[in-house]
This record gives structure tokens, sequence and C-alpha cells, in this order.
């Protein structure tokens, strides 16, 4: 790097402009002509500081995770909200959000927001099985604001979206992690100047201790992504370690004997609700295998 090249952070894209944080200050920046397309929020560059506030982008550094819709590079950490009320949580939609968070590398949490109401049953089953499986989990209120120092805490020094249904309260916790912070609503496009075509990219929302937020949910799309059926027990915490005492080292956990995981089950270690997610995602694994070959 030259003297007047830096690394830094893509925080924002926005009218041709890419906004990339270097450590001491936010600069504008346009890309080298040969990168066009490849630069995402999220990206880590070297720029070449020009004057006053811009820059221009030189290279992207390789990335460690990628998401695709929103797209968004480097995010280590997934918050996936559900509530604890107001609607009940869904317990197929948390394992698929677990699974997707697995596959793209990510460390997850679950939050549970709205924790000022009384917790549906589903929400009582997330509070007592999951963390008993080794899941990390959060209590929230956007209303009372309990939780919030804590999903603060755990940003630290990270890249990090929220993911899950729809009026679970996350733009509420976005909220009340940035208090004084606007939140945009869509923009409209610049080609067309109409409302109708909205591009809206990510933006990644600064916290005093070092972390980041994007603005936009993660995982638009919740199709499991393509993997070989051996596969899918690994993004089962709880499962992982049992694997090794199956009777077969392919075991698909499913028809087969002397299946440690089954036992588990049987046992009642492994809830039943799990399992049964597990099998219909198996189910899902299965038929695009066939659908690929
Ligand atoms: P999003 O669709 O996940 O972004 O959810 P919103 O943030 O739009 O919230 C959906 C609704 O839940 C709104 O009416 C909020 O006022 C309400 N809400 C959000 N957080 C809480 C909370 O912690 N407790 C209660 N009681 N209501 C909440
Ligand atoms: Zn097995």
């Amino acid at each position: 790097m030259s003297e007047t090249q830096r690394e830094g952070l893509v925080v924002r894209r926005y009218g041709g402009f890419y906004y990339v944080f270097t450590g001491e200050a936010v600069l504008a920046c346009k890309l080298r002509g040969k990168i066009r397309d490849q630069v995402v929020t999220g990206d880590r560059v070297v720029i070449t500081v020009l004057g006053t506030g811009t820059g221009v982008v030189e290279k992207v550094l390789p990335r460690r995770t990628e998401l695709v819709r929103p797209r968004i590079a480097n995010v280590d950490k997934v918050f996936i909200v559900f509530s604890c009320n107001c609607p009940e949580p869904s317990l197929v939609l948390l394992d698929r959000l677990l699974v997707l968070a697995s596959c793209h590398g990510l460390y997850p949490y679950i939050v549970l927001n709205k924790c000022d109401l009384d917790p549906a049953p589903r929400a009582v089953d997330i509070i007592d099985y999951y963390p008993r499986a080794g899941y990390k989990l959060i209590l929230t209120s956007a209303v009372n604001g309990e939780g919030i120092d804590e999903v603060v805490k755990e940003v630290e020094g990270s890249i990090s979206v929220l993911a899950g249904p729809s009026g679970v309260g996350k733009s509420s916790l976005l909220n009340a992690v940035f208090p004084d912070r606007y939140l945009p609503t869509q923009e409209i496009s610049e080609k067309t100047g109409r409302g109708r075509h909205t591009t809206r990219h990510v933006e990644l929302f600064s916290l005093e201790n070092g972390g980041w937020i994007a603005d936009t949910p993660g995982f638009s799309v919740m199709d499991l992504p393509r993997m070989k059926r051996e596969d899918l027990a690994r993004h089962f915490i709880e499962f992982e370690p049992l694997a090794a005492y199956c009777r077969f080292a392919d075991c698909l956990h499913y028809q087969e004997e002397n299946c440690a995981v089954k036992e588990s089950v049987s046992r009642g270690e492994i809830a039943q609700f799990r399992y049964q997610n597990y099998c219909s995602f198996l189910g899902e694994v299965i038929e695009a295998e066939r659908c690929y070959r």
C-alpha cells in the first residue's frame, strides 16, 4: 500500500458512490474501472485517498462470508428475531433460519423480542429448549428496553444482521439500539425517478463500540442452499457431536438402526419438534439433490 492508500469498510452505497469507513472518516469513493459491480456493502477494500472526503476503490479484499439477498459481505453474526407473542414464533422458521445461518458461516443468536408480553406456548418451547441445545438466547423488549444492552454488547467488533419474519419488532429493535438514528425508508430509483422501481442498498450503522448492524434484514430467501444430504445434521448443533456414535458413518439419522440421534430423541433429550424439522428439511435437501442431478 502506498502512502495515500488506506484499507476500509464499505458501509453504504448510494448515488453511484461507495462510502468507505477508514477508521477515521467516511470517504465517498468511485470505483477503479474494472471492479465495477463487484463491490457490495460490508466489503473490505483498499482505496486511494484523493482530496477532502473522496477516494477511489482500487481493490476488494477476500470476503469471509457472503449473503445474496440482501447483498452484503463479511457478516459475522445474525440475530434471529421472533416475538414472545403477537405473533407467536414458528419453530420451523426458527430452525430454517438457524440452518441458513450455519450454512453461511454466521454465528447465530436467537432473540425473543416483546418479552414484556406473556410468552405464547412456542415461545416457552424456545426458552426451554434452545439454550439447552447450545444456542444463545437473548430476551428483549423494544418497549421497555430489556435486553437491548446485551444485543449491543454482542454486536461489538462485528458486522451483524437481524433476521426473522415481519411483525416481530426488528425495526423497533434497530431504533432501540440507535435511538437517535432515523431509519431510511425506500429511496426512489435514480434512473427512473419513479417510486415503483426502487433500488435500496444495504447500509451499515455503526455502534460506539466498533460494531456494525445492517439496516436491512438478512435472508429474504429461505430456500436451503444446495448441500449433500449427509451434511444437513452438521447444521443442528446438538446433533453434530452425537453423529460419531451412530453405527453408520454416513448415518442420516432417519431410518438407520443404532442411531445415536434417534436414541437421544427417544430419551427426550433432543426435542421431538426439532427432530421433525430436521426430517422435513432432509426431505427438501434430497428432493433438491434430484433436481441438480
Ligand atoms: P418488524 O416487521 O419485524 O420490523 O416489526 P416492527 O418493528 O415493525 O414491529 C411490529 C409491531 O410490534 C409494532 O406495532 C411495534 O410497535 C410492536 N413491537 C415491537 N417491539 C415490541 C416489543 O418489544 N414489545 C411490544 N409489546 N410490542 C413491540
Ligand atoms: Zn444417526
